[in-house]
Formats: C-alpha cells, sequence, structure tokens
C-alpha cells in the first residue's frame, strides 16, 4: 500500500499503519489517494484535510484493537458516521486517523414483543426504518438526511428531526448501548428494559456526546407501532402569532399530532419556486405544515379534516391544502426540507437554534433587523420544527471565503439567543463550527463539568480531538 510510511515510528520500527494492518487486515486500512473524499468533509464542507488514515473495521473487536493500538502510540481518532453531520463533528485533521463504522452495519434483532430493536451504529437509519416497518413497527427517529445518516450518528448527535413533539429526541428513545471506549475496552450494556435505575445512565451520557467520549459500536432502540396513516397539511397564516396559537389548539384538540413545521414566507417562497411547485401563489406571511399519525386511518382522517375546518373558521388559519396522497404530502416535506437551497443559496450558513415559542416571533424580526444593519445585502431565512421551539437559519455568506465575516455574523445572532435564554444548537450539535459559541448557551461550571467527563474516559484526549469541549 502506498502509505505504509504514514505515521509515527513505533519503537519495532513499524509504523502505526504497518500495526493497524497487521491487526484488522489490508482491506480495512485506507492511506493516501486510497482515502475517499467523502472522509475529508461532512455536510458542513468545513472539512478540508485528508485523514492520515481511513480506518473501516468490520467488527467490534476490531475497533477495539485499533482503539488500543492508538492509545498506546498517542494517536487521535475521529469516529465517521454517515458524514450528514452538519457540524463539522466528524471532520478530521490531517494528523488524525478516521474510524468509519459503515461496514459495521445491519439491524441485529426486532423484539415485536418489548418493541425494540438492537442494531450495529453503521446501519443507515432508512435501513433500519423499513427493517422495523416489515414487522409492522416503526423507528420513532426520521430526518431529511436518512438515507445516508447512521445509527451510531445520530445517536452521538442526539438527533431530532420532524417527529420530535411526538416522539422526542433520539436520547429518549435508546435503551441499551455499546460503545469502545478510546483505550480499547468495551462498555457493553444492550438490555432493553424502559427501567432501569441502577447507577448513572451510560447510555445518555453517550447520546450527544459527538464522538468525544467513545465510538458508539451497538444499540437497542425503542420501536412503536406503526401508524395505519397519515394525514397532511400544508397551511397558510397571517403572523407567527397564529402560528402558537394553531400549536395551542393542536397539542390540545389533535391527538395524533406528530409534526408542526414552520416556514417563513420568504423560505417558502424561494423553496417553493426551486421545487417547480404554485402551491400557495402568492406566498403567505408564515405557511406550516402540519401533521398526525393515526391508527384508524378514516377516523384519523375525518378528525384532521375537523380540525382543519374549525382552525379556518377561527382565522388562526387563512388557508389549507390537505395531501390527497403519500406523493403530495412529499412535495410539502420536500419545501420545507428545502434540499434545493444550495441551488440558490450556493455560500449558505445554516444555523440550527431554540427559543421558546412565545420569543420566537419576536426573535425572528430583531435577527432581520440586527442582520440587515450590518450586512444588507445577506438575505436571513427562517425555518424550522416550530412544536419544538426549534429554528434553522439560512444565511447567506456576508463575503465567501471571509470566515471573519462570517464569524461576525453568526455572533450577531447567537448574542439574541443569548439575550433570549435560547440555545446555540437544537440538534446539529457543536462539533467544531459552534465550539467558540458554546459559552453563550453553557456556564463556565457546565463546561469545567463537561471537560472532567472526557477527561475521565478519555485522558489523553485522542477521541474526536478540538471538537464540543
Ligand atoms: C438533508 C439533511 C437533513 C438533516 N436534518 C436533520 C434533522 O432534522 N435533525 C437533526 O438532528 N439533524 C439533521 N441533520 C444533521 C445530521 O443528519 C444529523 O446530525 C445526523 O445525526 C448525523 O449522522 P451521521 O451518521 O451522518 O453522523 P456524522 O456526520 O458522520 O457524524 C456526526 C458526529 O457524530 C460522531 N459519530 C458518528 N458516528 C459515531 C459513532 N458510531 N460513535 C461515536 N461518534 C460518532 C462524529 O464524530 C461527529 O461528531 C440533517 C442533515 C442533512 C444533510
Amino acid at each position: 500500500m502506498a502509505g505504509v510510511e504514514a505515521g509515527a515510528k513505533a519503537a519495532s520500527g513499524d509504523t502505526i499503519a504497518d500495526e493497524l494492518i497487521a491487526a484488522l487486515g489490508a482491506d480495512c486500512v485506507f492511506l493516501g489517494d486510497d482515502i475517499p473524499a467523502s472522509a475529508i468533509s461532512d455536510e458542513s464542507a468545513s472539512g478540508t484535510q485528508r485523514p492520515l488514515i481511513l480506518l473501516r473495521p468490520r467488527s467490534v473487536e476490531a475497533v477495539s484493537q485499533a482503539m488500543k493500538i492508538c492509545s498506546r502510540r498517542g494517536q487521535t481518532v475521529v469516529p465517521q458516521g454517515g458524514m450528514t453531520g452538519l457540524a463539522g463533528g466528524a471532520c478530521p485533521r490531517a494528523t488524525d486517523i478516521a474510524l468509519s463504522l459503515d461496514r459495521i452495519s445491519g439491524v441485529e434483532a426486532i423484539d415485536p414483543d418489548a418493541m425494540t430493536m438492537t442494531v450495529r451504529a453503521g446501519t443507515i437509519l432508512q435501513v433500519a426504518q423499513q427493517a422495523a416497518e416489515a414487522e409492522g413497527l416503526m423507528v420513532p427517529i426520521d430526518l431529511g438526511a436518512r438515507g445516508s445518516c447512521q445509527i451510531g450518528g445520530i445517536i452521538a448527535t442526539n438527533a431530532g428531526g420532524s417527529n420530535v413533539i411526538r416522539h422526542r429526541m433520539t436520547r429518549e428513545n435508546i435503551l441499551g448501548f455499546e460503545a469502545v471506549l478510546a483505550d480499547g475496552r468495551v462498555l457493553s450494556n444492550l438490555h432493553g428494559m424502559v427501567k432501569n435505575n441502577t447507577g448513572y445512565d451510560l447510555a445518555q451520557l453517550f447520546v450527544g456526546s459527538e464522538g468525544t467520549l467513545g465510538i458508539i459500536t451497538r444499540a437497542v432502540m425503542k420501536l412503536k407501532p406503526l401508524p395505519a396513516g397519515r394525514h397532511t397539511a400544508l397551511c397558510a397564516l397571517a403572523d407567527f402569532d397564529a402560528v402558537v396559537r394553531l400549536l395551542q389548539h393542536a397539542r390540545s384538540e389533535l391527538r395524533d399530532l406528530s409534526a408542526i413545521e414552520v416556514m417563513w414566507g420568504d423560505y417558502f417562497a424561494l423553496l417553493q419556486d426551486l421545487e417547480g411547485e404554485r402551491l400557495f401563489h402568492p406566498a403567505p406571511p408564515i405557511a406550516v405544515i402540519i401533521e398526525s399519525e393515526s391508527m384508524e386511518p378514516h377516523k384519523g382522517a375525518a378528525e384532521f379534516e375537523e380540525f382543519l375546518a374549525a382552525m379556518l373558521e377561527q382565522q388562526i388559519l387563512s388557508d389549507a391544502l390537505i395531501a390527497q396522497s403519500v406523493r403530495e404530502a412529499a412535495i410539502f416535506w420536500a419545501v420545507r426540507e428545502g434540499d434545493k437551497i444550495y441551488h440558490a443559496m450556493p455560500n449558505l450558513i445554516n444555523l440550527d437554534i431554540s427559543i421558546d415559542i412565545g420569543r420566537m416571533g419576536r426573535f425572528v424580526l430583531e435577527c432581520v433587523e440586527a442582520v440587515k444593519a450590518r450586512f444588507p445585502h445577506v438575505r436571513a431565512l427562517f425555518y424550522g420544527h416550530a412544536g419544538d421551539g426549534n429554528l434553522h437559519i439560512a444565511l447567506d455568506m456576508p463575503e465567501p471565503g471571509n470566515d471573519h465575516l462570517s464569524h461576525e455574523l453568526e455572533t450577531i445572532i447567537y448574542t439574541k439567543v443569548q439575550q433570549m435564554g435560547g440555545s446555540i444548537s437544537a440538534e446539529h450539535g457543536i462539533g467544531t463550527l459552534k465550539r467558540d459559541y458554546l459559552r453563550y448557551s453553557r456556564s463556565p461550571e457546565e463546561i469545567e463539568v463537561m471537560r472532567r467527563i472526557k477527561i475521565a474516559l478519555d485522558p489523553q484526549c485522542l477521541l474526536n480531538p478540538g471538537k464540543v469541549v
């Protein structure tokens, strides 16, 4: 292999690459140009460096062996899942080894009685969803990156998605877990119990740890009954106060509410254009997708329609389109998920914040005002998971390539978040991109405790160095 010279020389004269090849097999160790570009950056496009080595182990034992070797040599390691992260968490430096979980994949077991799934970390979320559906069950987590993100990645980032209002974040859906520690020991507790108060909940410690505490290799996830039907509507509203009222009514009157997603008018107008649709023309000040799941399709549909009719009558909604098919619902969701936004905003800064729903309308107005005052040409578009108080903000870079100005723009938004007591990361994590802003949402004492936990589990700071804390 080309780069057997890579890495520090051991006392024996072997390089770390030699040692990893001997332990894992040459087909699991990639060097130099054999490392694909996909190992350089996640979806944030913030990674620029090819890692020293890419490992693609085939088993938990191989991950453990690799970490033992890296630990002995003081070698840093970056765990990589589906590389769909938006915070730079999986991006390596040139001196890091990247460890991809992609070959440790597959659903090991589904227990229909306990409604749990034991799944390997490298399994693509959509594969896990399909396996559950084949048993009449569902994985309670869903997000736009479902076709690429991995179970290990969603656990490591505590991913949210569009069903959080009903099924909660990843954290609430994990029961057991297994992870390889920085020194190669395997921490395994693959239980499926809902109640297990036997000391500290270690699984929860790893949820949202972004690869800094251990390499997640397997998990036991909760499953839910597969709904018989989904009812989806796209609604037009006059202002954000109407969204708050809609949310209040939906929470109490719509039994099986599963999503309330909001798009401010300029985001909606741009994305419906990019999708080649004319759903509402002209675009309303606010558009909302409302969705409910039901076990009884006909009863559910009638309830859903009655609810929308009442909201129209009370003038909370000014218009509503009910999807008549899965395809029509998918069109609404395509506008909301906004995959095509890069066509119109190639130099996009994508922020993800949490704010109390009661303050969200004012937050948006103040952000627009503050951004325009400093960067009049920058577009600021708002959309997100309104039901969870989670907003995404799409901004043009003030000057592509000028990190200083991008940083200034982000600081304008994060200062507003801090002033309103929100969180600078609702679901994408901290990674490298938000590390400097962690103090906007966490106290010095909290950050100090996080550092202590990190040192306790990874005293040499080998796992995902420079990320989170
Ligand atoms: C189109 C699109 C839509 C998205 N929508 C949402 C959304 O609605 N909600 C949401 O929360 N996120 C969303 N995301 C962000 C992203 O998909 C999630 O953060 C996802 O959980 C990342 O999973 P991944 O496997 O791609 O992880 P990666 O991007 O590969 O890694 C993310 C982090 O987890 C660590 N990691 C990965 N695997 C492991 C492992 N096995 N053990 C330890 N650490 C690991 C990495 O080191 C890194 O720090 C979206 C992204 C895209 C591109």
